[in-house]
Protein backbone atom coordinates (compact mmCIF):
# COMPACT_ATOMS: atom_id res chain seq x y z
CA UNK A 1 0.00 0.00 0.00
CA UNK A 2 3.03 2.29 -0.33
CA UNK A 3 2.49 3.82 -2.80
CA UNK A 4 -1.46 4.61 -2.67
CA UNK A 5 -1.52 7.96 -2.27
CA UNK A 6 -4.17 10.18 -4.40
CA UNK A 7 -2.31 13.50 -3.69
CA UNK A 8 -0.47 14.20 -6.71
CA UNK A 9 2.00 16.66 -5.08
CA UNK A 10 3.13 14.24 -2.71
CA UNK A 11 3.97 11.68 -5.42
CA UNK A 12 7.51 12.59 -6.86
CA UNK A 13 8.62 12.84 -3.00
CA UNK A 14 7.22 9.48 -2.22
CA UNK A 15 8.97 7.72 -5.34
CA UNK A 16 12.45 9.13 -3.98
CA UNK A 17 11.18 8.24 -0.36
CA UNK A 18 10.66 4.34 -1.09
CA UNK A 19 14.54 3.33 -1.77
CA UNK A 20 15.42 0.96 0.87
CA UNK A 21 19.16 -0.30 2.00
CA UNK A 22 19.61 -2.84 -0.93
CA UNK A 23 18.29 -0.30 -3.45
CA UNK A 24 20.66 2.56 -2.12
CA UNK A 25 23.74 0.39 -2.09
CA UNK A 26 23.30 -1.05 -5.77
CA UNK A 27 22.31 2.51 -7.29
CA UNK A 28 25.57 3.57 -5.02
CA UNK A 29 27.46 0.53 -6.94
CA UNK A 30 26.43 1.52 -10.24
CA UNK A 31 27.64 5.36 -9.32
CA UNK A 32 31.68 4.83 -8.58
CA UNK A 33 31.58 1.98 -11.37
CA UNK A 34 30.55 4.04 -14.01
CA UNK A 35 33.37 6.81 -12.44
CA UNK A 36 35.99 4.06 -12.76
CA UNK A 37 34.85 3.54 -16.40
CA UNK A 38 35.65 6.84 -17.26
CA UNK A 39 39.06 7.12 -14.88
CA UNK A 40 40.08 4.14 -17.20
CA UNK A 41 39.61 5.15 -20.02
CA UNK A 42 42.24 8.27 -18.98
CA UNK A 43 44.20 6.22 -17.00
CA UNK A 44 44.25 2.90 -19.22
CA UNK A 45 44.15 0.91 -16.45
CA UNK A 46 42.63 -2.51 -16.68
CA UNK A 47 42.32 -3.40 -12.80
CA UNK A 48 40.06 -0.18 -12.78
CA UNK A 49 38.13 -1.07 -15.70
CA UNK A 50 37.58 -4.76 -14.77
CA UNK A 51 36.20 -2.79 -11.43
CA UNK A 52 34.01 -0.21 -12.60
CA UNK A 53 32.48 -2.88 -14.82
CA UNK A 54 31.93 -5.35 -12.38
CA UNK A 55 30.19 -2.70 -9.73
CA UNK A 56 27.75 -1.26 -12.56
CA UNK A 57 26.57 -5.10 -13.63
CA UNK A 58 26.38 -6.08 -9.66
CA UNK A 59 24.86 -2.73 -8.76
CA UNK A 60 22.30 -2.97 -11.38
CA UNK A 61 21.36 -6.68 -10.58
CA UNK A 62 21.07 -6.17 -6.77
CA UNK A 63 18.69 -2.83 -7.54
CA UNK A 64 16.82 -5.01 -9.83
CA UNK A 65 15.98 -7.77 -7.75
CA UNK A 66 15.40 -5.72 -4.63
CA UNK A 67 12.46 -3.91 -6.78
CA UNK A 68 10.56 -7.12 -6.69
CA UNK A 69 9.38 -5.67 -3.18
CA UNK A 70 7.85 -2.70 -4.63
CA UNK A 71 4.51 -3.66 -5.06
CA UNK A 72 2.37 -5.94 -7.69
CA UNK A 73 3.95 -6.56 -10.78
CA UNK A 74 3.46 -4.94 -14.25
CA UNK A 75 3.31 -1.46 -15.50
CA UNK A 76 1.79 0.50 -12.58
CA UNK A 77 1.49 3.98 -14.11
CA UNK A 78 2.96 5.20 -10.64
CA UNK A 79 5.42 8.01 -11.06
CA UNK A 80 5.87 7.68 -14.62
CA UNK A 81 5.09 11.14 -15.99
CA UNK A 82 6.61 12.63 -13.31
CA UNK A 83 9.87 10.92 -13.69
CA UNK A 84 12.84 12.76 -14.93
CA UNK A 85 14.58 9.88 -17.02
CA UNK A 86 11.28 8.02 -18.10
CA UNK A 87 9.18 11.16 -19.34
CA UNK A 88 11.98 12.35 -21.26
CA UNK A 89 13.07 15.26 -18.35
CA UNK A 90 16.57 16.48 -18.03
CA UNK A 91 17.91 13.18 -16.50
CA UNK A 92 16.92 11.03 -19.79
CA UNK A 93 18.48 13.42 -22.18
CA UNK A 94 21.26 13.32 -20.05
CA UNK A 95 21.14 9.38 -20.85
CA UNK A 96 20.75 9.86 -24.24
CA UNK A 97 23.64 12.13 -24.81
CA UNK A 98 25.68 9.59 -22.69
CA UNK A 99 24.75 6.42 -24.73
CA UNK A 100 24.87 8.29 -27.77
CA UNK A 101 28.61 9.37 -26.56
CA UNK A 102 29.49 5.77 -26.27
CA UNK A 103 28.41 4.86 -29.58
CA UNK A 104 30.79 7.11 -31.38
CA UNK A 105 33.74 6.39 -29.20
CA UNK A 106 32.80 2.59 -30.26
CA UNK A 107 32.90 4.07 -34.11
CA UNK A 108 34.88 6.46 -33.90
CA UNK A 109 37.49 6.22 -31.33
CA UNK A 110 37.41 2.74 -30.27
CA UNK A 111 41.52 3.06 -28.73
CA UNK A 112 39.77 4.86 -25.51
CA UNK A 113 38.12 1.81 -24.66
CA UNK A 114 41.31 -0.06 -25.34
CA UNK A 115 41.44 -1.10 -21.04
CA UNK A 116 37.60 -3.01 -21.56
CA UNK A 117 39.19 -4.85 -24.55
CA UNK A 118 42.47 -5.44 -22.63
CA UNK A 119 39.75 -6.96 -19.96
CA UNK A 120 38.13 -8.85 -22.27
CA UNK A 121 40.64 -10.32 -24.42
CA UNK A 122 41.43 -13.59 -22.47
CA UNK A 123 37.20 -14.55 -22.69
CA UNK A 124 37.46 -13.81 -26.71
CA UNK A 125 40.89 -15.85 -26.98
CA UNK A 126 38.86 -18.99 -25.18
CA UNK A 127 36.08 -18.64 -26.90
CA UNK A 128 36.88 -17.25 -30.83
CA UNK A 129 40.81 -18.29 -31.10
CA UNK A 130 41.96 -15.51 -31.56
CA UNK A 131 42.91 -11.97 -29.92
CA UNK A 132 41.55 -8.35 -30.47
CA UNK A 133 44.78 -7.39 -31.83
CA UNK A 134 45.79 -8.78 -35.08
CA UNK A 135 49.04 -9.63 -36.51
CA UNK A 136 49.83 -5.77 -37.28
CA UNK A 137 48.89 -4.88 -34.07
CA UNK A 138 45.59 -3.07 -35.06
CA UNK A 139 42.74 -3.55 -32.68
CA UNK A 140 39.20 -4.81 -32.83
CA UNK A 141 36.60 -3.29 -30.64
CA UNK A 142 33.93 -5.85 -31.51
CA UNK A 143 34.05 -8.54 -29.52
CA UNK A 144 33.85 -6.10 -26.31
CA UNK A 145 31.22 -4.65 -28.56
CA UNK A 146 29.05 -7.83 -28.31
CA UNK A 147 30.09 -8.56 -25.05
CA UNK A 148 28.79 -5.91 -23.19
CA UNK A 149 25.57 -5.72 -25.59
CA UNK A 150 25.39 -9.53 -24.45
CA UNK A 151 25.30 -8.46 -20.37
CA UNK A 152 23.45 -5.41 -20.98
CA UNK A 153 20.21 -7.61 -22.05
CA UNK A 154 20.61 -10.28 -19.32
CA UNK A 155 20.93 -7.53 -16.84
CA UNK A 156 18.00 -5.71 -18.25
CA UNK A 157 16.07 -9.25 -18.90
CA UNK A 158 16.29 -10.17 -15.09
CA UNK A 159 14.60 -6.90 -14.86
CA UNK A 160 11.70 -7.69 -17.37
CA UNK A 161 11.12 -11.30 -15.72
CA UNK A 162 10.61 -9.40 -12.08
CA UNK A 163 8.31 -6.86 -13.40
CA UNK A 164 6.60 -8.98 -15.95
CA UNK A 165 6.49 -11.98 -13.46
CA UNK A 166 2.71 -11.99 -13.77
CA UNK A 167 2.70 -12.91 -17.46
CA UNK A 168 3.26 -16.22 -19.21
CA UNK A 169 4.14 -14.46 -22.62
CA UNK A 170 6.18 -11.93 -21.00
CA UNK A 171 8.39 -14.69 -19.36
CA UNK A 172 8.67 -16.77 -21.99
CA UNK A 173 9.58 -13.75 -25.07
CA UNK A 174 12.37 -11.96 -21.91
CA UNK A 175 13.38 -15.92 -21.84
CA UNK A 176 13.82 -16.11 -25.66
CA UNK A 177 15.97 -13.09 -26.18
CA UNK A 178 18.04 -13.36 -23.97
CA UNK A 179 18.90 -17.23 -24.59
CA UNK A 180 18.77 -16.01 -28.74
CA UNK A 181 21.52 -13.40 -27.85
CA UNK A 182 23.50 -15.33 -25.13
CA UNK A 183 23.62 -18.77 -27.34
CA UNK A 184 23.04 -17.52 -30.87
CA UNK A 185 24.55 -13.40 -31.77
CA UNK A 186 27.37 -14.12 -29.11
CA UNK A 187 29.05 -17.54 -27.74
CA UNK A 188 28.10 -19.74 -30.74
CA UNK A 189 29.57 -17.52 -33.71
CA UNK A 190 32.66 -17.01 -31.91
CA UNK A 191 33.18 -20.70 -31.16
CA UNK A 192 32.80 -21.62 -34.86
CA UNK A 193 34.56 -18.89 -35.76
CA UNK A 194 37.64 -21.41 -34.37
CA UNK A 195 36.49 -24.23 -36.30
CA UNK A 196 36.20 -22.04 -39.85
CA UNK A 197 39.28 -19.83 -40.26
CA UNK A 198 38.02 -17.02 -37.93
CA UNK A 199 35.07 -16.48 -40.03
CA UNK A 200 32.15 -15.25 -38.09
CA UNK A 201 28.70 -15.44 -38.96
CA UNK A 202 25.89 -14.21 -37.16
CA UNK A 203 22.78 -17.35 -37.21
CA UNK A 204 20.15 -14.85 -35.48
CA UNK A 205 20.45 -11.74 -37.93
CA UNK A 206 19.37 -12.03 -41.75
CA UNK A 207 20.00 -10.18 -44.52
CA UNK A 208 18.60 -7.76 -45.65
CA UNK A 209 19.39 -6.39 -41.77
CA UNK A 210 22.75 -7.89 -41.79
CA UNK A 211 23.18 -6.41 -45.16
CA UNK A 212 26.42 -7.49 -46.27
CA UNK A 213 25.73 -11.42 -45.69
CA UNK A 214 24.74 -11.86 -49.25
CA UNK A 215 27.50 -9.52 -51.06
CA UNK A 216 29.68 -11.16 -53.38
CA UNK A 217 32.45 -11.35 -50.99
CA UNK A 218 30.41 -12.80 -48.27
CA UNK A 219 29.11 -15.27 -50.56
CA UNK A 220 32.17 -16.43 -51.47
CA UNK A 221 34.64 -16.53 -47.97
CA UNK A 222 31.75 -19.06 -46.87
CA UNK A 223 31.83 -21.30 -49.83
CA UNK A 224 35.59 -21.31 -49.91
CA UNK A 225 35.62 -21.97 -46.43
CA UNK A 226 34.91 -25.64 -46.45
CA UNK A 227 31.33 -27.62 -45.52
CA UNK A 228 31.10 -25.30 -42.75
CA UNK A 229 31.06 -22.19 -44.56
CA UNK A 230 28.73 -23.56 -47.45
CA UNK A 231 26.20 -24.92 -44.54
CA UNK A 232 26.21 -21.18 -43.69
CA UNK A 233 25.41 -19.99 -46.82
CA UNK A 234 23.00 -22.13 -46.94
CA UNK A 235 21.49 -21.00 -43.63
CA UNK A 236 21.60 -16.99 -44.60
CA UNK A 237 19.70 -17.93 -48.10
CA UNK A 238 17.01 -20.29 -46.43
CA UNK A 239 16.45 -17.79 -43.14
CA UNK A 240 14.99 -15.26 -45.72
CA UNK A 241 13.92 -17.22 -48.09
CA UNK A 242 11.88 -20.25 -46.37
CA UNK A 243 11.91 -19.52 -42.45
CA UNK A 244 10.94 -16.07 -42.59
CA UNK A 245 7.66 -16.08 -44.85
CA UNK A 246 6.70 -19.07 -43.39
CA UNK A 247 6.97 -18.15 -39.75
CA UNK A 248 5.69 -14.85 -40.28
CA UNK A 249 2.56 -16.90 -41.97
CA UNK A 250 1.87 -18.38 -38.69
CA UNK A 251 2.87 -16.42 -36.01
CA UNK A 252 3.41 -12.93 -37.61
CA UNK A 253 6.70 -10.78 -37.51
CA UNK A 254 7.06 -11.38 -33.88
CA UNK A 255 8.55 -14.86 -34.07
CA UNK A 256 11.66 -12.16 -34.83
CA UNK A 257 11.24 -8.68 -34.10
CA UNK A 258 10.22 -9.76 -30.28
CA UNK A 259 11.44 -13.28 -29.51
CA UNK A 260 15.08 -13.82 -31.69
CA UNK A 261 16.32 -10.21 -33.16
CA UNK A 262 19.17 -9.21 -31.26
CA UNK A 263 18.17 -5.30 -31.87
CA UNK A 264 14.77 -6.62 -30.45
CA UNK A 265 16.30 -7.61 -27.61
CA UNK A 266 18.13 -4.97 -26.59
CA UNK A 267 14.99 -2.95 -27.26
CA UNK A 268 12.91 -4.94 -25.07
CA UNK A 269 15.10 -5.30 -21.75
CA UNK A 270 17.29 -2.34 -21.94
CA UNK A 271 14.61 0.09 -23.83
CA UNK A 272 11.58 -1.22 -21.49
CA UNK A 273 11.46 1.84 -19.15
CA UNK A 274 11.02 3.66 -22.19
CA UNK A 275 8.18 2.54 -24.15
CA UNK A 276 6.09 5.17 -23.49
CA UNK A 277 8.17 7.72 -24.92
CA UNK A 278 7.36 6.45 -29.22
CA UNK A 279 5.80 9.33 -31.07
CA UNK A 280 1.90 8.35 -31.90
CA UNK A 281 1.24 11.04 -34.04
CA UNK A 282 -0.41 10.36 -37.62
CA UNK A 283 2.82 12.09 -39.86
CA UNK A 284 4.87 9.73 -37.42
CA UNK A 285 3.22 7.01 -38.58
CA UNK A 286 3.30 8.52 -42.67
CA UNK A 287 7.73 9.12 -42.17
CA UNK A 288 7.81 5.50 -40.60
CA UNK A 289 6.28 3.94 -43.82
CA UNK A 290 8.10 5.92 -46.01
CA UNK A 291 11.40 5.64 -44.52
CA UNK A 292 11.46 1.95 -43.59
CA UNK A 293 10.49 1.20 -47.18
CA UNK A 294 13.14 3.43 -48.73
CA UNK A 295 15.85 1.89 -46.41
CA UNK A 296 14.53 -1.52 -47.61
CA UNK A 297 14.56 -0.33 -51.24
CA UNK A 298 18.66 0.91 -50.78
CA UNK A 299 19.27 -2.38 -49.32
CA UNK A 300 18.43 -4.50 -52.65
CA UNK A 301 19.41 -1.99 -54.88
CA UNK A 302 23.24 -1.86 -52.76
CA UNK A 303 22.93 -6.08 -52.92
CA UNK A 304 21.98 -5.93 -56.91
CA UNK A 305 25.21 -3.48 -57.41
CA UNK A 306 27.46 -5.41 -55.55
CA UNK A 307 26.38 -8.38 -57.37
CA UNK A 308 26.40 -6.75 -60.84
CA UNK A 309 29.81 -5.12 -60.88
CA UNK A 310 31.35 -8.04 -59.22
CA UNK A 311 29.77 -10.65 -62.44
CA UNK A 312 31.20 -8.08 -65.12
CA UNK A 313 34.39 -7.89 -62.94
CA UNK A 314 34.10 -3.89 -61.95
CA UNK A 315 33.79 -2.41 -65.59
CA UNK A 316 30.36 -1.33 -65.19
CA UNK A 317 30.88 0.76 -62.25
CA UNK A 318 34.01 0.55 -61.01
CA UNK A 319 34.30 1.61 -57.23
CA UNK A 320 30.87 3.10 -57.15
CA UNK A 321 29.09 -0.13 -55.89
CA UNK A 322 31.77 -0.39 -52.97
CA UNK A 323 31.57 3.08 -52.30
CA UNK A 324 27.70 2.95 -51.95
CA UNK A 325 27.75 0.29 -50.32
CA UNK A 326 30.46 1.72 -47.50
CA UNK A 327 27.70 4.80 -47.44
CA UNK A 328 25.11 2.13 -46.49
CA UNK A 329 26.70 0.41 -43.99
CA UNK A 330 28.63 4.08 -42.55
CA UNK A 331 25.17 6.19 -42.25
CA UNK A 332 22.14 3.46 -42.14
CA UNK A 333 23.77 0.46 -39.40
CA UNK A 334 26.06 2.47 -37.93
CA UNK A 335 24.58 6.15 -37.54
CA UNK A 336 21.23 5.26 -37.60
CA UNK A 337 20.92 1.55 -36.20
CA UNK A 338 23.42 2.34 -33.23
CA UNK A 339 23.51 6.07 -32.41
CA UNK A 340 20.13 7.08 -33.14
CA UNK A 341 18.16 4.54 -32.81
CA UNK A 342 20.10 3.36 -29.49
CA UNK A 343 21.67 6.30 -28.09
CA UNK A 344 18.10 7.75 -28.10
CA UNK A 345 16.22 5.00 -26.38
CA UNK A 346 15.64 7.89 -23.20
CA UNK A 347 13.81 10.46 -25.51
CA UNK A 348 12.51 8.55 -28.74
CA UNK A 349 11.04 5.52 -27.41
CA UNK A 350 12.84 2.07 -27.62
CA UNK A 351 12.31 1.16 -31.40
CA UNK A 352 13.20 3.88 -33.36
CA UNK A 353 15.66 1.61 -34.88
CA UNK A 354 12.89 -1.09 -35.60
CA UNK A 355 10.13 1.24 -36.54
CA UNK A 356 12.02 3.26 -38.91
CA UNK A 357 15.05 2.09 -40.22
CA UNK A 358 15.14 -1.88 -40.07
CA UNK A 359 14.66 -3.35 -43.77
CA UNK A 360 14.27 -6.81 -42.02
CA UNK A 361 10.98 -5.07 -40.41
CA UNK A 362 10.19 -4.01 -43.60
CA UNK A 363 9.94 -7.26 -44.95
CA UNK A 364 8.42 -8.86 -41.74
CA UNK A 365 5.70 -5.87 -41.87
CA UNK A 366 4.55 -6.57 -45.57
CA UNK A 367 4.74 -10.19 -45.26
CA UNK A 368 2.42 -9.87 -41.57
CA UNK A 369 -0.15 -7.48 -43.30
CA UNK A 370 -0.31 -9.85 -46.32
CA UNK A 371 0.16 -13.09 -45.61
CA UNK A 372 0.06 -13.91 -42.25
CA UNK A 373 -2.39 -15.41 -39.85
CA UNK A 374 -1.73 -12.74 -37.03
CA UNK A 375 -3.55 -10.16 -35.45
CA UNK A 376 -4.69 -8.84 -32.42
CA UNK A 377 -8.10 -9.33 -31.42
CA UNK A 378 -10.19 -6.70 -29.22
CA UNK A 379 -13.17 -6.68 -27.39
CA UNK A 380 -14.41 -3.47 -27.50
CA UNK A 381 -17.36 -3.75 -25.49
CA UNK A 382 -15.35 -4.08 -22.60
CA UNK A 383 -12.90 -0.97 -23.73
CA UNK A 384 -13.05 1.83 -20.77
CA UNK A 385 -11.00 4.21 -23.16
CA UNK A 386 -7.95 4.68 -20.89
CA UNK A 387 -5.68 4.64 -22.97
CA UNK A 388 -3.13 2.65 -21.35
CA UNK A 389 -2.33 0.59 -24.46
CA UNK A 390 -2.01 3.30 -26.96
CA UNK A 391 0.75 5.04 -24.36
CA UNK A 392 2.97 1.46 -23.72
CA UNK A 393 2.95 0.64 -27.70
CA UNK A 394 6.54 0.78 -28.67
CA UNK A 395 5.86 0.65 -31.73
CA UNK A 396 3.54 4.30 -31.65
CA UNK A 397 0.29 2.32 -32.57
CA UNK A 398 -2.82 4.22 -31.49
CA UNK A 399 -4.46 0.76 -30.28
CA UNK A 400 -7.34 2.05 -28.30
CA UNK A 401 -8.54 3.84 -31.56
CA UNK A 402 -9.34 -0.16 -33.01
CA UNK A 403 -10.08 -0.92 -29.63
CA UNK A 404 -12.87 1.06 -29.07
CA UNK A 405 -14.32 0.46 -32.40
CA UNK A 406 -13.96 -3.74 -31.56
CA UNK A 407 -11.96 -3.73 -34.04
CA UNK A 408 -8.77 -6.15 -35.05
CA UNK A 409 -5.30 -4.64 -35.34
CA UNK A 410 -3.40 -5.72 -38.21
CA UNK A 411 -0.79 -3.01 -38.62
CA UNK A 412 2.52 -4.02 -40.33
CA UNK A 413 4.64 -2.18 -37.96
CA UNK A 414 3.42 -4.54 -34.76
CA UNK A 415 6.03 -6.58 -33.16
CA UNK A 416 3.51 -8.70 -31.04
CA UNK A 417 5.29 -7.42 -27.71
CA UNK A 418 2.20 -8.07 -26.03
CA UNK A 419 2.59 -5.00 -23.80
CA UNK A 420 -0.64 -3.47 -25.15
CA UNK A 421 -2.10 -6.48 -23.81
CA UNK A 422 -0.65 -6.85 -20.52
CA UNK A 423 -1.54 -3.41 -19.46
CA UNK A 424 -5.30 -3.44 -20.43
CA UNK A 425 -7.01 -3.36 -16.90
CA UNK A 426 -9.95 -5.08 -18.43
CA UNK A 427 -8.52 -7.78 -21.24
CA UNK A 428 -9.64 -6.12 -24.12
CA UNK A 429 -6.96 -7.34 -26.21
CA UNK A 430 -5.53 -10.86 -27.26
CA UNK A 431 -2.67 -11.68 -29.73
CA UNK A 432 -3.68 -14.47 -31.65
CA UNK A 433 -3.07 -16.47 -34.93
CA UNK A 434 -6.57 -17.61 -36.90
CA UNK A 435 -7.68 -17.90 -40.56
CA UNK A 436 -6.51 -15.16 -42.32
CA UNK A 437 -10.13 -14.51 -44.02
CA UNK A 438 -11.12 -13.85 -40.62
CA UNK A 439 -9.14 -10.84 -39.99
CA UNK A 440 -10.53 -7.26 -40.09
CA UNK A 441 -9.11 -3.89 -39.65
CA UNK A 442 -6.69 -3.60 -42.52
CA UNK A 443 -4.47 -0.60 -42.11
CA UNK A 444 -0.68 -0.52 -43.26
S1 LIG B 1 0.15 -3.09 -30.87
FE1 LIG B 1 0.56 -4.16 -28.89
S2 LIG B 1 1.70 -6.00 -29.47
FE2 LIG B 1 1.79 -4.58 -31.24
S3 LIG B 1 3.70 -3.43 -30.94
FE3 LIG B 1 2.05 -2.22 -29.99
S4 LIG B 1 2.06 -2.85 -27.82
FE4 LIG B 1 3.24 -4.41 -28.96
S1 LIG C 1 -8.19 -1.56 -24.89
FE1 LIG C 1 -7.82 -1.73 -22.65
S2 LIG C 1 -5.97 -0.47 -22.32
FE2 LIG C 1 -6.77 0.11 -24.37
S3 LIG C 1 -8.08 1.89 -23.97
FE3 LIG C 1 -9.41 0.07 -23.91
S4 LIG C 1 -9.48 -0.54 -21.71
FE4 LIG C 1 -7.73 0.87 -21.95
Amino acid sequence: MRHLDLSLQLIPERAHATLDGLQKLGLGGVSIGLLLLVVSVMSGSTVQAGTGFGLVVFGALAYIVQTRNDGPPGIKNNFIMFSSIMSRGYLAWMAAVFMTGFYIILYFYPQHLKPLVVLVNPLQVWLSGSSAWDANGNMSQWFLYGFIYTVTILVMGVRALIKYRHSRYQILRTLSVMFFQLAFAFTIPNVLAKFNNGLYFEWANIWPLRYYELFPYSVEGLISSGGLGKFMLFWAVFSILILTPVLTYFFGKRWYCSWVCGCGGLAETLGDPFRQNSDKSLRAWKVERWMIHSVLVLVVVTTGLMWANHLYGGEILGTWSGRFSSGYGFLIHSIFAGVIGTGFYPVMGSRVWCRFGCPMAAVLGILQRFFSRFRITTNGGQCISCGNCSTYCEMGIDVRWYAQRGENIVRASCVGCGMCSAVCPRGVLNLENGPMNNRTGFQV
